[in-house]
């Protein structure tokens, strides 16, 4: 397994293999890697001739008062689960190679950034976006994986790949759970045991409101998310930023719930901020 510190580097790896018409299977992480990151990169080793994962805790996702320099880091057992998993290439750059200081072009996909996350999250999207662009420059890969678990956040990569034409085949991936039920997270490792035993009632809130959904009990949003809200609130110290229906494509609130939909919510256990979704197919 070959660690990159360099885009140089990175970039002539690539051309290496791209010369070799071998196709390069690319997941972008943040490191503190889990089950989640694992199963997007067994997939994308599956489907392609190289694997290459990144580890970037990128600045411009967080907004000022976020959690930057808390978020976990977990370098030396990130690469023996890379090295498990048979990972040709991590790739590991330092934020002055991404951001150098005459940096200035963003990338903002305001369709897909305005609702849910965006709104309590103002630039988080664009940070995405932009970083998400620039790392698919160097790496040139044939297809990247990203995980459901961040819906929005493959809405935005999404659309960025469409209307870019960036030549990248973006592959979306299942939400790996605890065996709670709990959406694996490198911000889980966080929690206190005590409020991690309590966070599995996100995932139990999401569950009931697609039951609900399913079974043509309660259609109208706002009444679920009212019942819902009340799920969440049970939780001890928790603040809850949204739990909404909205359409699986545009992201757009639906007040009469059709089908498909996705039931998303993010809340706060203390200091920490988790999401997670159910698709009603
Ligand atoms: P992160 O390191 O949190 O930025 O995540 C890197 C990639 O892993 C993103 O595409 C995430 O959506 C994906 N991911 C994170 N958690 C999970 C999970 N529980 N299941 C599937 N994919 C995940």
């Amino acid at each position: 397994m070959k660690i990159i510190h360099s885009v140089e580097e990175m970039k002539s790896s690539t051309h290496a293999t791209r010369r070799g018409r071998r196709s390069i299977g690319f997941v972008p992480t943040m490191g503190a890697l889990h089950e989640g990151h694992r199963a997007l990169i067994r997939r994308a080793r599956r489907e392609n001739d190289q694997v290459v994962v990144s580890i970037f805790v990128n600045p411009a996702q967080f907004g000022p008062r976020e959690d930057f320099t808390q978020y976990p880091r977990a370098l030396s057992k990130d690469l023996a689960l890379l090295k498990q998993e048979k990972c040709d290439v991590v790739f590991i750059p330092s934020a002055s190679q991404i951001y150098p200081p005459e940096f200035s072009t963003w990338v903002d996909v305001p369709a897909c950034s305005a609702s849910l996350c965006g709104k309590f999250r103002p630039g988080h999207f664009r940070g995405v976006a932009t970083v998400v662009a620039a790392l698919f420059q160097i790496v040139q890969p044939t297809r990247a994986y990203f995980g459901l678990k961040d819906y929005q956040q493959c809405r935005v990569i999404d659309r960025m790949v469409k209307d870019l034409q960036i030549p990248v085949r973006v592959v979306a991936c299942p939400t790996v759970r605890e065996p709670d039920g709990l959406a694996c997270s490198s911000r889980n490792r966080r929690l206190s045991k005590r409020d991690r035993e309590e966070a599995v009632k996100l995932y139990q809130a999401l569950y009931l409101g697609r039951e609900l959904i399913e079974q043509k009990i309660m259609l109208d949003s706002g009444r679920l998310e009212t019942r819902l809200k009340q799920v969440l609130s049970q939780i001890p110290h928790c603040r809850i930023d949204y739990i909404a229906v909205v359409d699986p494509v545009t992201l757009a609130p639906m007040r009469k719930i059709r089908r498909p939909a996705v039931l998303a919510a993010a809340l706060w256990i203390g200091k920490t901020r988790l999401i997670d979704n159910v698709v009603i197919s």
